[in-house]
């Protein structure tokens, strides 16, 4: 069933899980994603982020989208990852997206807060939720090195006090915190400190945080940062990772010669996909 991103994270919060939340850039890891939450009858968090707008386009992906989440035995919300201008938001909230995300963590404070203050005004014509980022989570989610506070020396963490002018002004339901993670495949042990976690929630009233880039985190840290109080953990990269990696195990099996199909490449990766989403699941929703 099709529901917003305020009502899944409602969900997590009485559970005391984080809600999932993928990347469906291709049909592929739409399909994977909600038969391994069917299977684990757990909620989900689908989304299209704005800068994989190249590989599809939300015009095409994002009806899909809706209408798989509505037939679906689990809740799931579909989301709008990263959205780095009001036009794409006003976009997806015309396709039927029961949340968005403006990213505004590169714009000044100010800039950040009117715009968020807009999206929340957009969201609120057709009921979905928002979500919102203050500090920098290094690379983009694309996972170039451009953005600002690039690399991990440069992050920049969010400021529990800060965090809580900026909730009590934009009305946001979901806060993007930075706490050591980085998009992307990691370059570095990521070094997370929870405390900043424990820290917004307690001057939020307890403010769902989103995690972004767990690259390189490992499953007792995501239990660690649960327990801390996230509550939506953005995870792609690694998914992405072992599709390619059955893919590549395919084409090499294919002996000499003979010809490689397509249609059965993706059927395999999208398999490999299933299984690291569940693992990924598994840990999330604090499931042995
Ligand atoms: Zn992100």
């Amino acid at each position: 069933m099709l529901v917003t991103l305020k009502e899944i994270l409602k969900i997590a919060e009485e559970k005391k899980i984080a809600v999932g939340a993928f990347n469906t850039p291709n049909l592929e890891s739409l399909m994977a994603i909600l038969d391994a939450a069917e299977e684990l009858q757990l909620p989900v968090i689908i989304q299209a982020a704005q800068c994989h707008e190249g590989f599809v386009p939300v015009s095409v992906i994002g009806p899909v989208m809706i209408a798989r989440a509505k037939e679906a035995t689990v809740p799931v919300c579909v989301h709008l990852d990263h959205g780095e201008t009001l036009d794409y938001v006003q976009k997806v909230l015309d396709i039927g997206f029961t949340g968005v995300m403006f990213d505004g963590s590169t714009m000044p404070y100010e800039e950040n807060v009117a715009n968020v203050k807009k999206a929340v005004e957009m969201a609120a014509r057709t009921g979905a939720s928002v979500e919102a980022e203050l500090g920098s989570m290094g690379r983009r989610e694309s996972g170039a090195g451009d953005g600002a506070g690039a690399g991990d020396d440069t992050k920049i963490y969010t400021d529990p006090m800060q965090a809580k002018a900026f909730v009590q002004e934009t009305g946001i339901d979901a806060l993007a915190c930075s706490f050591g993670t980085t998009h992307g495949i990691y370059l570095t042990e990521p070094r997370l400190d929870f405390s900043v976690v424990e820290q917004v929630r307690k001057e939020t009233d307890g403010m769902p945080v989103v995690m972004h880039g767990g690259s390189g985190v490992s499953s007792e840290d995501f239990r660690k940062a649960v327990a801390a109080g996230v509550r939506k953990i953005n995870y792609f990269t690694y998914m992405d990772k072992a599709a390619g990696t059955a893919l590549a195990e395919y084409v090499a099996g294919v002996e000499t010669g003979m010809p490689v199909f397509f249609t059965e490449a993706a059927v395999k990766a999208g398999a490999a996909m299933k299984e690291n989403i569940k693992e990924a699941m598994k840990v999330f929703a604090n499931i042995d």
